[in-house]
């Protein structure tokens, strides 16, 4: 599996990166859906949330972490989504795991 997420962790496409440690890159979503639209990534290739297994469970209370981190860096903590989409139904386009930060603007409606 490369994905575009693979080669941005790698160093081999670019990306504006807003968060970095060994297991976890956040960057900046590059068709951004609201004026806050961060990709939180696990570096470790996993396809999507369905494929995650106990011994990953530890990188979802980091992303949540770093989310929580980047909501108040984006001053979005007074509303903002987290969200993964799990397979194409689901709108997934990208098969490496990957949670939206998204806030910035009125969401009501989950569609
Ligand atoms: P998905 O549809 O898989 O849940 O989300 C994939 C997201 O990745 C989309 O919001 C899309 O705009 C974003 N994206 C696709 N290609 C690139 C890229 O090369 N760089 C960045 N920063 N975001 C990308």
């Amino acid at each position: 599996m490369s994905t575009v997420f693979s080669k941005i962790i790698k160093g081999e496409l670019p990306a504006e990166k807003v968060f970095e440690n060994e297991r976890i890159l956040a960057i900046k979503d590059i068709f951004p859906k609201a004026p806050t639209h961060i990709l939180i990534i696990p570096k470790k290739e996993i396809p999507d949330l369905q494929s995650l297994q106990p011994e990953d469970y530890p990188l979802l209370g980091e992303i949540v972490a770093v989310a929580q981190e980047l909501a108040k860096k984006y001053k979005i903590t007074d509303g903002y989504r987290l969200i993964t989409n799990n397979g194409a139904q689901a709108g997934q386009t990208i098969f490496h795991l990957h949670f939206h930060l998204m806030g910035g603007r009125p969401m009501t409606t989950l569609g």
